[in-house]
């Protein structure tokens, strides 16, 4: 089996120093939305000048260069041992390179371990797949987004919030509402409807690995996905709170099966720096998207 870790460590360069075209356009486009002048246009400047900086240098986009979260689609006979093991090689390489800000900490003692791993740290989720390549999924999910992130269980009576997509617009608006500018908004949501507590957090970041734009097939996903989106963005909020017409940059949503019993809803938070990139490994050739 090959040695990836010097492909790792760049995927992981590209991801912090390097936001995706997707973003940037997003970012571009609230921008002239926003009021001439104002402080949410102010802002929206700001990220813009940073991520270009960022790029042009080679820096980390934001100092908290978060949870890196990867996600290895991998063909059958490939090792998750030896992918893990150059996975977290290449993390301590990069933040060696400062690519990375040392972030693990052991949550009882607070020592930092100074390279950026520890326990379950970083993520790293394996699925094999039918395909003859491996594809990485990488994201760095900082900390500020990640606390404002909620999970609902439905019914909800202080928000009227039953066991229907008319619970989960109002329990992920609420999510957004109770968040106001401290997830470093304009954010990214992603949404999972259904699974157990756990399964379900997991399934909304999951979301976030989806391209700005794109719709759920169930049309009324879709639905709910546009109609979050527009009423998030009335509520005022603005770019790192503000205020202004820019709240949220979209809206994901998936579902999964649940017990009778629950009907859980995860909202994940994702801040404009919503640093997401993949790895293609086809034979010896490597690229990135
Ligand atoms: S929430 Fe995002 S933009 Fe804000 S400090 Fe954390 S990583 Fe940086």
């Amino acid at each position: 089996m090959q040695d990836l870790t010097n492909a790792f460590v760049e995927l992981i360069r590209r991801t912090s120093t390097d936001l995706p075209g997707d973003m940037e356009l997003a970012l571009r486009d609230a921008r002239e939305y926003e009021a001439p002048g104002s402080a949410a246009q102010g802002a929206l400047d700001t990220m813009l000048v940073n991520q270009e900086m960022s790029r042009r240098l080679s820096r980390p986009i934001c100092q908290d260069t978060g949870t890196p979260i990867f996600e290895v689609h991998y063909p059958v006979g490939w090792s998750t041992r030896a992918l893990a093991a150059q996975i977290k090689q290449a993390v301590v390489i990069a933040t060696e390179k400062a690519y990375l800000r040392p972030n693990a900490v052991d949550s009882i003692s607070g020592a930092n371990s100074g390279d950026n791993t520890g326990t379950e740290f970083p993520t790293i989720h394996f699925h094999e797949w039918d395909e003859d390549v491996v594809q990485v999924d990488l994201m760095l999910k900082g900390g500020g987004c990640e606390n404002v992130g909620a999970q609902y269980s439905l019914p909800n009576a202080p928000l009227k919030a039953g066991r229907d997509l008319e619970g989960v617009r109002k329990v992920v608006l609420d999510a957004v509402q109770r968040a106001q500018g401290q997830g470093c908004a304009p954010g990214v949501l992603g949404v999972a409807i259904g699974g157990d507590r756990g399964a379900s957090y997991a399934f909304s970041k999951q979301q976030l690995f989806r391209p700005l734009g794109d719709r759920n097939d169930d049309p009324e996903l879709a639905a709910l996905e546009e109609t979050i989106k527009e009423q998030a963005n009335e509520l005022g909020i603005g770019p790192m709170g503000f205020g202004g017409k820019t709240t949220v940059l979209d809206v994901q949503i998936d579902s999964l099966h649940r017990l009778p019993a629950s009907f859980f809803v995860s909202v994940s938070y994702m801040c404009w720096a919503n640093r997401r990139r993949s790895m293609i490994v086809r034979g010896e050739e490597v690229t990135y998207q």
